[in-house]
């Protein structure tokens, strides 16, 4: 049995391609978007309320990794990339339906448009129903998760000083949190775990409309190159 379903909205998001990108939602709060809701429900009517709430579930498409061949074990990056473990084990984007949730936190509502933060969702992904934060619900005390049980560890990041200059500069023309959003998603160590980082491989990814470059100083200390429009 077979059921359609339909995006209610898309999210504009700072990520403009899935590298670098948190693995899981909070991680980098300075990570901003909108979803833009389509019609009937970017009318208030559909969001009334939502100023009472602080985070929101958004349930979504993995569309950039949608497949048709069903995957029973995934090797997720935080195992190292070696280790398998079933699907339903993990929050891999390789999986039934390709759906997704992430809680974030809502920063503003108004009719077809909800702005959030400490996003972990790519730029154009379709977003297939929000829902409130119940933290009473939501949130377990005694849950526990021995494959995924702290957030990733995090590296040092540092700046050359132009790159520095230019990332304020840029923030300056977004109006957004650029700087901050550099240091938080490089501190999430975004290389492919199996990769042991010589100095002279540089990294680059896009935030926003401007390309970041950067280098592995050691195994725990990235050093940001360069901030340049992409
Ligand atoms: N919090 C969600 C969950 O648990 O279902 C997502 C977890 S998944 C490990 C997070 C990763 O999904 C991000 O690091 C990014 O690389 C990837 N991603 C985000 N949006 C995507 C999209 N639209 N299509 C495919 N991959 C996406």
């Amino acid at each position: 049995m077979s059921y359609t379903l339909s995006p209610i909205g898309y999210v504009r998001s700072c990520f403009k391609e899935k590298f670098a990108i948190p693995r899981q939602p909070l991680l980098a709060p300075a990570a901003q978007g909108c979803i833009e809701l389509l019609p009937p429900y970017d009318q208030a009517d559909a969001i009334a309320g939502l100023e009472e709430v602080s985070h929101i579930w958004v349930i979504f498409l993995f569309h950039k990794t949608l497949e048709n061949t069903p995957r029973l074990k995934v090797r997720p990056p935080r195992l190292g990339g070696n280790k398998s473990i079933g699907v339903f084990a993990s929050r891999a984007t390789h999986r039934p339906n390709g759906i997704g949730q992430s809680a974030v936190r809502l920063e503003r509502a108004e009719a077809g448009r909800l702005w959030i933060s400490g996003i972990d969702l790519l730029d154009g992904t379709p977003v297939l129903d929000i829902k409130p934060y119940v933290p009473y619900a939501d949130s377990v005390p005694t849950a526990h998760n021995a494959i995924a049980d702290s957030a990733p560890t995090r590296v040092q990041v540092g700046w050359q000083m132009i790159a520095l200059q230019h990332a304020e500069q840029h923030a300056q023309r977004l109006e957004q949190p650029l700087v901050d959003l550099i240091e938080q998603c490089l501190a999430q160590d975004p290389r492919p775990a199996y990769q042991q980082p010589a100095p002279e491989r540089i990294y680059g990814v896009r935030f926003y409309d401007v390309q970041v470059r950067w280098h592995y100083l050691t195994l725990t200390h990235i050093e940001v190159l360069e901030v340049s429009p992409a």
